[in-house]
């Protein structure tokens, strides 16, 4: 078996670092063109849109703030004109600003929800606009589009210190399904991919140092660190018409972090 997004046009939101690249990278692998979003720094997603041309791909590169209205639209306007359609849309974009409740600013309440929360609905009602516009076209896809959004364990899991970013994923988990219950009949595909503990940016401080990792790993039953390429299989897969029957889903992918890894030993 062997999957193909030839002819299909992705959009990765928050795509020139870490989990948003590795995703960027993997649906060009398969053939689809990428729109690689970035917030304020155009280098390195340019540095990798090009990376992806030389090995024969398509790319842009595509500058938005996801919490900014106008600025999503021009985003998906420049990314149709580029490659004149839109099949699939990672809403990767995310941040933390993580405090203990008591001493969280309004400032960085709001920062993260409007990136991780608002951003990802802007986005998605954007490309769900195009989708409809779109309709099915058979020789592409089962589906009119799909979009995954990405979570986090912590759309289950309760994490002290980062009230802001555990609200903003519990709100995309409800985002994602009220979406998908819309959207299904339209064969619109929506679903989220819940990572782990990925070594990206977002989490240097404890990956990038081995007592930060040893820790970590006590956490993680399959007791490895998640690397970019497990999530961008993981959209892959879910771009592909071999997930055409997945709708709603928020799929872990995640070593077993959830699956209360502090109880192993106290039966
Ligand atoms: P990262 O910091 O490398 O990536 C986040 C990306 O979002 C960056 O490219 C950043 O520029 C972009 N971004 C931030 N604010 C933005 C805005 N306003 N507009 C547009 N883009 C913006 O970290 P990552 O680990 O690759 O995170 C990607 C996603 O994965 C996030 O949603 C994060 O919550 C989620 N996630 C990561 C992990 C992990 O362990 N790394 C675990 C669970 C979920």
């Amino acid at each position: 078996m062997k999957i193909s997004l030839e002819g299909q046009v992705a959009l990765v939101t928050g795509g020139s670092s870490g989990i948003g690249a590795g995703s960027a990278k993997a649906l060009a692998q398969v053939g689809a063109a990428v729109a690689i979003n970035y917030h304020s720094n155009a280098e390195p997603a340019q540095q990798l849109a090009q990376e992806i041309i030389d090995a024969g791909g398509r790319a842009i590169a595509v500058g938005a703030d996801v919490g900014d209205e106008q600025a999503v639209e021009r985003m998906f306007a420049e990314t149709i004109d580029a490659f004149g359609r839109l099949d699939i849309l990672v809403a990767n974009s995310g941040l933390q600003r993580d405090a203990p409740s008591a001493d969280l600013s309004l400032e960085d309440w709001n920062t993260v929800i409007q990136t991780n929360l608002t951003g990802q609905f802007l986005c998605a009602r954007a490309a769900i606009r195009q989708f409809l516009k779109q309709g099915i076209d058979p020789e592409r896809s089962r589906a009119a589009g799909k979009i995954i959004h990405m979570s986090s364990v912590h759309e289950v899991i309760p994490w002290a210190g980062h009230v802001n970013y555990a609200a903003s994923k519990g709100g995309v988990s409800l985002l994602m399904k009220t979406l998908a219950q819309e959207m299904a009949e339209k064969r619109i595909r929506i679903n989220s991919i819940a990572p782990g503990a990925i070594a990206t940016a977002i989490n240097e401080e404890v990956t990038g140092n081995e007592e930060g990792r040893r820790e970590l790993l006590k956490l993680i039953p399959y007791q490895r660190v998640g690397e970019v390429e497990d999530i961008g299989n993981a959209v892959v897969w879910l771009a592909s018409d071999l997930s055409d029957y997945v709708v709603g889903t928020t799929l872990f992918v995640d070593g077993g972090m959830c699956l209360y890894p502090g109880f192993k030993d106290n039966g």
